[in-house]
């Protein structure tokens, strides 16, 4: 399980600036690469030199699986049993890194009875405790639990995408901290280092909503779509709507976010975050796309009408 953290590395470098959340929920429809990334996020919290260097002691602890304090869940169920191993372990102060980390790979396996008893954690947080869980299933976990975790969203890349993304992020030329703090960071730091996708992508959401006044409008506009990266095509709305309540630091021009924002005022725009959010997670329960855009562009139509 551990070796393979090593080909990626370079996303330790996405320390989401240092500001670290107490609980994080990394999701993706691939598992694997999934609990790699996050497992190298963990190490990182650890790490002498912040980054998931390989090479420092607490790297090497945690290679070894025998960091004292890290605890890694692997399983094929989480039981309150381990839970309340988890939370014994809480009390106590970390021995040789800044932090303690819990890392509970495919959270899906957790019993309902145990993410309750997890819920209380993760409510009450202890200074130097960091929770990473990861899964491809969401709808798996109590949106109590849910509402609890920062989510960080792990696109499925190709090895040539992983690699630029690699050597672009090395060269330092993407200022990731002003990404901090925000679900969905890891799609938008990734794509914004990457290729020109993101914003085309944006582009094409914008044209979509230039066009879509009623919901008459909703065939004609879905089937003049050409969507490749569905999870990224969400992420974008996600981040342009968000772009439309934020005044400032807005990272698009003003003119680009017109037309959505002529369309839409800040109570809708507010109502539609979760609506994206909810096809999200649909999309990662593999409902059928079309089905999943039809819907979100009938409910956005609806909150807009009843915003008004
Ligand atoms: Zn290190």
């Amino acid at each position: 399980m551990l070796e393979c953290i090593k080909d990626t590395d370079a996303y330790s470098s996405l320390k989401l600036g240092g500001n670290v959340s107490h609980a994080y929920l990394f999701f993706s429809a691939d598992k694997e690469k999934n609990n790699q990334i996050a497992l190298s996020f963990a190490r990182s919290l650890v790490c002498n030199t912040n980054s998931s260097c390989g090479k420092c002691p607490n790297c090497k602890q945690f290679l070894a699986n025998s960091h004292p304090d890290v605890l890694i869940l692997e399983q094929d169920s989480v039981k309150v049993d381990d839970v309340r191993a988890i939370i014994e372990k809480l009390s106590t102060k970390p021995i040789s890194s800044n932090k303690k980390v819990f890392v509970i790979l495919n959270a899906e396996v957790i019993n309902e009875t145990a993410q309750n008893k997890l819920l209380k954690s993760l409510e009450e947080p202890t200074e130097s405790a960091v929770f990473i869980l990861t899964t491809t299933k969401t709808d798996k976990l109590l949106p109590t639990i849910l509402s609890r975790l920062k989510k960080v969203f792990v696109p499925n890349f190709s090895v040539q995408d992983k690699e630029k993304i690699a050597s672009e992020l090395m060269a330092g030329g993407v200022d990731i901290r002003s990404y901090v703090g925000r679900d969905f960071s890891l799609t938008e730091m990734l794509n914004l280092a990457t290729n020109t996708s993101y914003q085309a992508t944006v582009a094409s959401i914008i044209d979509l909503f230039s066009n879509l006044n009623s919901t008459a409008d909703i065939p004609r506009v879905v089937s003049a779509i050409e969507v490749e990266d569905k999870p990224l095509f969400l992420g974008c709305m996600l981040d342009i709507f968000l772009n439309c309540l934020n005044e400032k630091e807005n990272k698009f021009d003003e003119s680009v976010l017109a037309p959505v924002k002529a369309k839409f005022n800040k109570k809708a725009l507010m109502k539609c975050l979760p609506l994206i959010d909810e096809s999200y997670k649909k999309l990662m329960a593999n409902v059928n796309f079309s089905y999943i855009l039809d819907n979100l562009l009938f409910n956005i139509l609806k909150e807009r009408f009843l915003c008004k």
